[in-house]
């Protein structure tokens, strides 16, 4: 595979070590590390977590994997990761015993496949973001070119033999097998840093670093540092190690001082002969001591903990919006931390996503990231750790799917969580940031999540026709329903302007009453499933059988109209035919002639419009759910009542079909549906434009065919084509 990407094979003569192979960079890549090296940034510091946290789900990995297969460990190394700072050769060294990278890997991840994050985080660059924002894009590795000029990257996987990678930048990176240092099994990075960056090599400056942000890593890391000691060692002797073998080959031989003697030694020795020196050596020191935060008291944790805890959990460059952290005990124990961020991340809804959300850990070992049962979909947006004390630690992804454990521990995970987003309510600043995020995983929410659907309900927020420019939720919309008011009334469509515009909410506004706004495609979904709130039904005005409150003298007014207008409702219908379902007289239009609403269980004009945009729809379905259209005329307009005068008098009028068209495809637009042929509707305009000024038909613009009665085009034999919008195409 990677073969491919090879730009010069160049085929050095052989070495011990194994042919070198020089790939190009995946073009993204060699760009994002050209901006990283040139451009100039004071926060370099961050290349440390960033390499401290590959190292870390390295480890992760094979723990992992050992845990079904234990002799993956067998090297009898431990997990650790170990940092050695070397000022005389320039360089800060980065070891890992994770689970190691192939050939394939290095060739991989390290240069040939760049993933989504690459040009994200260069446009989030070029935005003004900073970048020490790099590890949430996935390409944190790179960070290693803010200090160093060449990058060695040695790793052993199992399954394939010890490789070195290497690159100065530019475009390109080389490859080797090479052994002449087994690692056993990990990774280790050689970092030649740069001239002017030699502080990174500073012992203080690498524990200040680390402490700041890689404390919570579940591995110890070590930092190799020098120590000097005194040491007592005679005046006759030298310092020197040949001094010192020769003096132990004494001791060997039996070479012993007579027992007067050393009496007299000793004395002046404590005289003359002792003398301190410093001798330089060596040692580990751990840097990250803490105990996991989880489990420790609440109480004793601070907001700026939590805070650290957080970004090193994943990767963000922000502290969180909200944290839940609490226990749960009796038949089941475990421990929990979830976190809301203050953004939605760059890829939440993109489905090939891993899921790095919520870790799990199991008896404080760590089990995996991307447990897909721990948490439902549409609280993918929570990061957090799970520590539990009774799943087995051997357990796979397999056998978690039917665990008995899991399904409590995601009952309660779920159940705090919504109380976390109802005390996020309680602030309206707060929530207002939170919603701004998350309001459409909450919505999916109402959709998947029927056993909280109502708990779900009350975290929704809307534009209503009363609100004004705050949102408001569903229970402030029943505190202020008027006396015998008996449904919620909602409208859906694109935009808060045009559904604030539409004819259907003229009517109820002007008794009135209060409309919710759904302007978010998502809402559909939420309409589908969320039939009531508190009891009360929530109706669309878009719907047939829209009810409204009304008095005697408006349901007289009515029968009256549904009479008078009985002929011209017969022909319209007679002329749009299987267009719509029927013709109706409407009580709830005020300045439009007209309106198409839809039956009570096909889709609205929104969803339709939402099912059209989807690539892979149902052509059945398609055909049967939005066939339901009505037709609503106003019996107030002047339109409507002439157009009911030129029909009484003759139902055969031409002109009349003609307008009757004209009407059916106006008010479709006007109701939110679109036209599947718009140039055929925008024919029929322009040649009323024509007539309305007066411009004769035979005039070489006109490409129809000639008007038969001369007054008007005919418009119905054109107006087939309308009827091809309820189809798929
Ligand atoms: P990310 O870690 O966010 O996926 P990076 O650019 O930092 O992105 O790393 C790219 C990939 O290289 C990682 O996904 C991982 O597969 C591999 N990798 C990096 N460092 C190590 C390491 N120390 N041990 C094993 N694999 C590593």
């Amino acid at each position: 595979m990677f073969g491919q990407n090879t730009f010069s094979h160049t085929k050095m003569p052989e070495q011990p070590q194994g042919e070198v192979e020089t790939f190009a960079f995946q073009a993204e890549i060699a760009q994002l590390m050209s901006l990283i090296i040139n451009t100039f940034y004071s926060n370099k510091e961050i290349f440390i977590r960033e390499l401290i946290s590959n190292s870390s789900d390295a480890l992760d990995k094979i723990r992992y994997e050992s845990l079904t297969d234990p002799s993956k460990l067998e090297s009898g190394k431990d997990l650790f990761i170990k940092l050695i700072p070397n000022k005389a050769a320039g360089t800060l060294t980065i070891i890992d015993t994770g689970i190691g990278m192939t050939k394939a890997d290095l060739v991989n991840n390290l240069g040939t496949i760049a993933k989504s994050g690459t040009k994200a985080f260069m446009e989030a660059l070029q935005a003004g973001a900073d970048i020490s924002m790099i590890g949430q894009f996935g390409v944190g590795f790179y960070s290693a070119y803010l200090v160093a000029d060449r990058v060695t990257v040695t790793s052993k996987h199992n399954d394939d033999e010890q490789y070195v990678w290497e690159s100065s930048a530019g475009g390109s990176f080389t490859i080797k097998s090479d052994n002449t240092e087994p690692l056993g099994r990990g990774t280790k990075i050689v970092l030649h840093i740069k001239e002017d960056q030699m502080e990174y090599l500073e012992d203080q400056k690498i524990k200040e670093i680390v402490t700041k942000h890689s404390q919570f890593i579940g591995y110890p890391i070590k930092l190799l540092v020098e120590k000097e000691r005194d040491e007592e060692v005679s005046d006759d002797e030298e310092e020197d190690e040949s001094k010192k073998e020769e003096k132990d080959k004494k001791e060997g031989e039996g070479d012993e001082p007579k027992i007067e003697d050393v009496a007299e030694e000793d004395e002046d020795k404590d005289k003359k002969k002792k003398k301190k020196i410093k001798i330089k050596y060596t040692e580990d020191e751990e840097l990250n001591k803490t105990k996991p935060i989880w489990t420790r008291n609440p109480d004793d944790i601070s907001q700026e903990e939590y805070g650290e805890f957080y970004k090193s959990l994943t990767n963000d460059w922000e502290d969180h919006l909200a944290i839940k952290h609490f226990s749960v005990e009796g038949q089941l124990e475990f421990r929990a931390l979830l976190f809301v961020p203050r953004r939605v991340p760059f890829d939440l809804f993109e489905s090939k996503k891993k899921k790095n959300n919520i870790k799990l850990y199991v008896r404080r070992v760590f089990i995996m990231d991307n447990c897909e049962d721990l948490i439902p979909d549409y609280l993918n947006f929570l990061k957090g750790v799970v520590d539990s004390e009774d799943l087995p630690l051997n357990i796979s992804r397999e056998t978690l799917q039917q665990n008995k454990i899991l399904k409590v521990i995601r009952k309660n995970l779920v159940k705090k969580a919504l109380e976390l987003f109802e005390e996020l309510a309680e602030d309206k600043e707060q929530y207002k940031k939170f919603y701004e995020q998350f309001s459409k995983n909450l919505k999916l929410g109402v959709h998947d999540d029927s056993q909280n659907r109502a708990k779900l309900a009350d975290l929704l927020r809307f534009h209503t026709s009363a609100s004004g420019d705050e949102h408001c939720s569903l229970q402030d919309y029943v505190d202020r329903m008027k006396e015998g008011q008996k449904h919620i009334y909602i409208i859906s469509g694109e935009t808060r302007e045009q559904v604030s515009n539409s004819s259907f909410v003229e009517r109820v506004k002007k008794r009135g009453l209060e409309v919710v706004y759904m302007t978010e495609p998502i809402d559909e979904y939420v309409v589908q499933q969320l039939k009531e709130y508190k009891g009360v039904s929530l109706v669309s005005v878009t719907k047939e059988g829209l009810e409204l409150p009304e008095d005697e003298a408006e349901k007289k007014k009515k029968e009256e109209d549904r009479a008078k207008f009985a002929g011209l409702c017969k022909v319209m219908k007679s002329v749009l035919d299987n267009k719509v379902e029927k013709v109706v007289v409407s009580d709830r239009l005020v300045e439009s002639p007209c309106c198409i609403v839809t039956s009570q269980y096909g889709w609205s004009a929104n969803m339709e419009r939402i099912m059209k945009a989807q690539a892979l729809r149902d052509a059945s379905t398609m055909g049967y759910m939005a066939g339901k259209k009505h037709l609503e005329i106003n019996p107030d307009h002047s339109i409507i009542n002439t157009l009911r005068e030129k029909a009484d008098a003759d139902k055969n009028d031409k002109a009349v079909k003609d307008l009757v068209i004209l009407l059916f495809e106006t008010a479709l637009l006007s109701s939110g549906f679109s036209l599947a042929e718009p140039q055929v509707h925008a024919t029929r305009i322009y040649r009323m434009i024509k007539l309305g000024l007066g411009i004769d038909e035979d005039e070489p613009m006109a490409a129809e065919e000639t008007p038969a009665t001369g007054e008007m085009p005919p418009l119905v034999d054109d107006a087939e084509d309308a009827s091809q919008m309820e189809e798929v195409d």
